[in-house]
């Protein structure tokens, strides 16, 4: 279910991020259209079980939802973190679905004044899933009235204003907060401190991303051969939510220039027409890495530097480009700035002057 509220300001919220993010990339993890919401839904796995990958997450998840049942509780409050497009509103999905709860979604810029949580909070139900996507984004007044209606179940309402101010004490049943976010680290200590469960997800292997496609491909009834699928995981930058829209971009090829059916190189010509080399790098990604060894020397540079040589916001280069870069070893982040590695010269074949110091690691 989903409350007026976030229909009304958390979807105009989202209309404007997805307004900004339509003129960006293929292969950005966050959603690039409207329609890609919808689209994203009907492929959303219900369960655990057919939740594919992040074996860590899936199993303490898996005990501690049985756990919570066979106690006939709610399960505990719970974040969830890690890059965009891997799969954590899914879950929260699924963990209202294992708990046979309803869901309400919202997310932290969505919600402005404790008013609007209020109504939300006094509408859930005993063991109801109250999902807030990036919550390290919530207003500094709104986390604090969250903090004991995530503890002791309770909202501390002031009415009226100066002399007449009354503050109502309001119970609530018993919730679960899911909480999103691609930055643990903005998170507030106090906030962070009332979870009891955390999950970290990490990219995916391609192998994972191979088996998501088919079951994609399947749910979509696409004609797609195995080779095909490794050939678009390969490209996905080890995120579901890109290996399902290159799976739609390559599914128009097929049915565009042969007869629908999905070959590997059919999946290798359709991405190569949208700019998607082999490794899921594209334009902005090379144009990034070109300008650390063209115009720094292979770096150090600072991302400040980066965001005025390239014309990008640096939020777009800190979330939407880098972390892909760093977790293929393309760059490495230092004190003094970023570093293009060795396997970034060979990758955009530029040889790499003598001069040169060798590719730094992590740690220095
Ligand atoms: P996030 O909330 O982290 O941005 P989503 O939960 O919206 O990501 O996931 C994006 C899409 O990727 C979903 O629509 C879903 O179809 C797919 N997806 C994500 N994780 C998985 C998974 N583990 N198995 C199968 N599909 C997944």
């Amino acid at each position: 279910m989903t409350l007026a509220h976030s229909r009304s300001k958390g979807a105009r919220a989202t209309d404007l991020r997805i307004e900004f993010m339509s003129r960006v990339r293929l292969v950005s993890p966050d959603l690039i259209s409207k329609e890609e919401e919808s689209f994203n839904r009907t492929l959303r796995p219900p369960s655990l079980e057919e939740y594919v990958g992040q074996r860590a997450a899936v199993e303490k998840l898996s005990i501690a939802l049985q756990a919570a049942k066979q106690r006939g509780e709610p399960i505990e409050h719970t974040l969830l973190y890690g890059p965009p497009g891997l799969g954590k509103t899914t879950l929260a999905y699924i963990i209202a679905n294992a708990m046979g709860a309803k869901i309400i979604t919202t997310s932290g810029p969505a919600l402005e004044r404790t008013g609007d949580l209020m109504g939300i909070l006094t509408n859930l139900g005993e063991g109801d899933v109250l999902f807030i996507d990036e919550v390290h984004r919530l207003p500094a007044n709104i986390e604090e009235f969250l903090y004991p209606a995530m503890e002791d179940f309770k909202v501390d309402f002031v009415v009226d204003k100066g002399m007449f101010a009354k503050t109502i004490n309001v119970p609530l049943k018993k919730f679960t907060l899911v909480g999103a976010t691609t930055r643990a680290g903005s998170l507030s200590a106090p906030l962070r401190n009332r979870f009891g469960l955390f999950f970290h997800l990490e990219f995916y292997s391609v192998e994972d991303l191979q088996k998501i496609i088919l079951r994609s491909a399947e749910i979509l009834k696409a004609k797609l051969e195995p080779a095909a699928a490794e050939e678009i995981a390969r490209r996905a930058r080890g995120t579901p939510r890109i290996a399902n829209r290159l799976l739609r971009r390559v599914r128009d090829f097929a049915e565009v220039k042969a007869d629908g059916r999905i070959s590997a190189p059919i999946a290798r010509q359709a991405l190569q027409l949208e700019g998607v080399d082999e490794k899921g790098l594209d334009e902005l990604d090379k144009k990034f890495l070109s300008t650390i060894i063209h115009n720094y020397h292979g770096g150090p540079v600072g991302v400040e530097a980066l965001s005025a040589t390239l014309n990008e916001e640096v939020d777009t280069l800190v979330d939407m480009v880098e972390p892909y870069l760093l977790q293929i070893g393309y760059i490495s982040r230092t004190k003094s700035g970023r570093r293009a590695s060795e396997a970034a010269y060979q990758h955009l074949q530029i040889p790499r002057p003598s001069s040169d110091a060798p590719a730094t690691t992590l740690f220095d």
